[in-house]
């Protein structure tokens, strides 16, 4: 099984972040990457807050805090990556960016070296099948915000290789997560479940049933889910979401998960959700204001 020490994190937005993060508090040397260095140094600088504030509210120790910034570095491209021994692609939900990722990556890994994605949906096959490598390809899907959630759904690939298993679910479990398993199908178990919920939510607020603190009141409150939906939507960011139901209605050719016109429109105006500060919600003032 290949001894997992350096770990490559591709993609420095919410969950490459939150992922590298939790790899270097755990001990792991952790190189995080995206496109600019200045993306990559900016998130490094956001987790340098985030665990200032876990220190004042006495959540983890300064000497902890230390630990994690010490085991990091950021990097503008994929060279840094060459002596992982594990790298994780962590960026958009796009397939053709993720393929044009590997295709890059590969020549420069270790034969040995094990290649993860964080994707919400796209089959791991087929991700693998664009590398050099699909036996020692998987799928390693982070929560959202992965300090705090304690899941980790780890999916194979048609070719992935048990000792490929092995090593990813030691990591995971490493990391103090708990695992479980899916079958390589799309939206893999927890988003096939989750995101057509949120898509229905946008469509009830789309046909006028309710507004947008109505339905977020009424799952809350309702169905005891600590989010509504539509903020949980904001959170998760509304590409993603658009890209994962893009991914479950042509991956399963069923008109039940056709992507709502709504979730189209705002994604179209660049209203992503936190991310950009717009989506169903407004958080540029000190409360989120809904946009509907
Ligand atoms: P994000 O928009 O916050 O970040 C994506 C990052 O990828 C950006 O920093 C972007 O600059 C970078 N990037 C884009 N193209 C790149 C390239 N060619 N090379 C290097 N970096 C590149 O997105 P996110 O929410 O962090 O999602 C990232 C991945 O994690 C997606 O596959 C998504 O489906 C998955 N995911 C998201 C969530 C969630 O709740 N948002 C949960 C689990 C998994």
């Amino acid at each position: 099984m290949t001894v997992i020490k350096k770990i490559g994190v591709i993609g420095a937005g919410q969950m490459g972040a939150g992922i590298a993060q939790v790899s270097a508090a755990a001990g792991y040397s952790v190189v995080l990457s995206d496109i600019s260095l200045d993306n990559a140094k900016a998130a490094i600088e956001k987790i340098d807050a985030a665990t200032a504030k876990l220190v004042a509210n006495d959540k983890i120790n300064a000497a902890s805090r230390q630990t994690i910034l010490a085991n990091m570095t950021a990097a503008g491209d994929l060279s840094a990556l060459g002596d992982c021994d594990l790298v994780i692609e962590a960026a958009s939900e796009v397939e053709a960016v993720k393929k044009a990722i590997f295709k890059e990556l590969c020549p420069l890994l270790k034969p040995e070296a094990l290649l993860a994605s964080n994707t919400s949906s796209i089959s791991i096959t087929r991700l693998a099948s664009s590398t050099d490598r699909p036996e020692q390809f998987m799928g390693i899907h982070f929560m959202n915000p992965v300090p705090r959630m304690k899941l980790v759904e780890l999916i194979r690939g048609i070719a992935t290789a048990e000792t490929t298993f092995k090593a990813a679910n030691a990591y995971a479990i490493d990391l103090g997560k708990t695992v479980t398993t899916s079958e390589d199908f799309p939206g893999f178990i927890v988003n096939r479940i989750l995101m057509p919920m949120i898509n229905e939510a946008i469509y009830t607020l789309y046909e006028g049933v309710g507004t947008v603190e109505s339905i977020d009141t009424g799952l809350k409150l309702g169905a005891n889910h600590p989010m509504g939906p539509l903020e949980l939507a904001d959170f998760i960011g509304l590409d993603t979401c658009l890209s994962i139901m893009q991914v479950l209605y042509e991956g399963l050719s069923d008109s039940k998960y056709r992507p709502c016109p709504l979730l189209v429109k705002y994604v179209e105006a660049g209203w992503l959700g936190r991310k950009t500060k717009r989506g169903f919600y407004d958080y540029r003032g000190e409360t989120p204001v809904p946009t509907r």
